[in-house]
């Protein structure tokens, strides 16, 4: 039985405290994405404050003891984040489309969080809560635990923010003479509908709202709205349309410009003066129909993806079928990676040398998480491996089953919460790839040819230098020539525990 005394004396001179430079992942194993919602949690090196699942451990231990032959490399911070229902549930209101900020689109708070922290020892396998540990030691889990990133100062301004503009058409706008529009009787110029008019502030033209994909629009006898089709035939000279029904006294108005250049929700500023000119007095008018971000408010409340789908599609969870957390602006590198992954035999080779990689990586120079092929690689593992999948399952299940005890509804198909939904939040890759090249390094829409290129020149311009890593390094069986696929210590078992999914590659 180890003496836990001198347990807890040894672990001082294994640990230090954090710089406000270093790197602090405290959610996610940056080898196998295992988070720390998962039962055991997550594990923070005390020296170089990388994030590990407890299957990395062996190799984080022994790459680091055979570089300094000292053995320090074996206290690690384990944290483990529980979900729990709340007793009591408070509705917001919902005033705009922002996500996650004030006002904002969020799942209305049905849970908090609860935190366990203990020190964990690799050499004996023993957990040691944090009451129980020097001051010294005390202080640096404090640091790390607290510790903001840069790269999390980033993030916050990735907050998906919708974002109406002027448009630049209002100000100028051609409005053609002596049209006054009668407010009765309005209806489309072409099926005549009475509901979801949209009215020309240019040439009086009234017609229906466009089409849009799982939403309706368009006109009755279920044509391209009315509305668009003319701004087309008149040689789109006259872009903005106002949705009659939105618009308020205040001036207010649900605005939509058909330029191809906004194509989008905008505001007009001189909407009275727009309206008066077309014989609208809007002190007249008062607002009867939703406007289109009341509507699609609505539709983000209430997104269901089964509802996209056809009917006798089942949507799948399985293997190499995930899908990736939009980080806001980020479906073109989504989209990328997803053509790359799905080509399993490369995925499959980087998996099986993942523990090459980790073993081989230089610590004095580089970290896991901004490593591009132990990131690649674990994009791979959470996608083709079973146990990411099945932890992630069985975390919503456990907490499905809390609400369902509790007689809570939640939404579980919603994609904004990564933890309630089978996915695979690429957030470290980002990070990864952002210190690399500077055109990616922002949350602007990027182009996905671009991306999908830069990725694929940055693996195999590489190349070499991993074939060279992993030779040149001692702790690699040098004589296995299929590959790199085994490791000189000990069972691989962060590759081989499904050893008959891999034939299939
Ligand atoms: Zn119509």
């Amino acid at each position: 039985m180890a003496d836990i005394e001198s347990i807890i004396s040894s672990i001082s001179a294994c640990a230090k405290e954090p710089t406000k430079d270093d790197v602090i992942y405290l959610e996610e194993c940056s080898i196998t994405g295992y988070k720390n919602i998962f039962e055991e949690g997550v594990f923070i090196d005390l020296l170089s404050f990388e994030c590990f699942s407890m299957k990395c451990l062996k190799y984080n231990y022994n790459r680091m003891s055979e570089k300094d032959g000292n053995k320090r490399h074996r206290f690690y911070l384990n944290i483990k984040k529980k979900k729990k229902v709340l007793d009591k549930i408070e509705q917001s209101e919902i005033t705009n489309l922002n996500l996650n900020s004030e006002g904002g689109f969020k799942e209305s708070k049905v849970y908090k969080y609860e935190y366990n922290y203990a020190i964990y020892d690799f050499e004996t396998n023993i957990f040691i809560p944090l009451e129980k540990v020097d001051e010294n030691v005390k202080r640096i889990c404090t640091s790390i635990i607290n510790h903001k990133n840069e790269i999390k100062k980033k993030e916050e301004l990735s907050k998906w923010v919708n974002e109406i503009k002027e448009s630049k058409y209002a100000k100028n706008l051609k409005q053609l003479d002596n049209i006054k529009i009668k407010n009765e009787n309005l209806e489309c110029a072409i099926c005549k509908a009475k509901t979801n008019l949209w009215l020309n502030l240019s040439d009086g033209y009234i017609g229906c709202g466009r089409k849009i994909y799982n939403y309706g629009g368009g006109c009755l006898n279920n044509e391209e709205g009315a509305a668009l089709k003319h701004y087309y035939e008149s040689g789109k000279k006259y872009p903005l349309v106002v949705k009659l029904g939105t618009i308020t006294k205040d001036g207010e108005a649900d605005v939509f410009s058909y330029a191809e250049d906004e194509n989008d929700s905008v505001i007009d500023p001189y909407i009275n003066i727009h309206l008066e000119k077309l014989g609208i007095n809007i002190l007249n008018l008062k607002k009867t129909e939703i406007t289109t971000l009341e509507k699609e408010i609505n539709e983000n409340k209430n997104i269901n993806f089964s509802s996209i789908l056809d009917k006798n599609i089942e949507p799948v969870c399985e293997q190499g079928k995930i899908g990736f957390i939009n980080l806001g602006n980020s479906c073109y590198m989504n989209c990328a990676l997803q053509v790359l992954l799905s080509i399993k035999e490369i995925s499959y080779k980087y998996i099986n040398n993942i523990p090459n990689f980790l073993l081989t990586l230089n610590s004095d120079t580089n970290k896991t998480y901004n490593d591009l092929f132990l990131q690649y690689a674990k994009l791979c593992y959470m996608l083709f491996k079973k146990d990411y999948i099945n932890k992630k399952k069985e975390f919503i299940k456990k907490y499905k089953q809390e609400c369902f005890n509790k007689n809570i509804i939640t939404n579980y198909d919603s994609d904004i919460d990564d933890e309630n939904c089978i996915s695979i939040n690429p957030f470290m890759f980002r990070n990864c790839i952002n210190t690399k090249s500077y055109i990616f390094n922002n949350f602007s829409q990027q182009d996905i040819y671009e991306y999908l290129s830069f990725l694929i020149n940055e693996l195999i311009d590489n190349e070499t230098n991993i074939f060279d890593r992993i030779l040149s390094s001692s702790t690699i069986c040098k004589n296995n020539k299929r590959g790199f696929e085994k490791v000189n210590n000990g069972v691989c078992d962060l590759v081989s525990n499904e050893s008959s999914e891999n034939n299939e590659s």
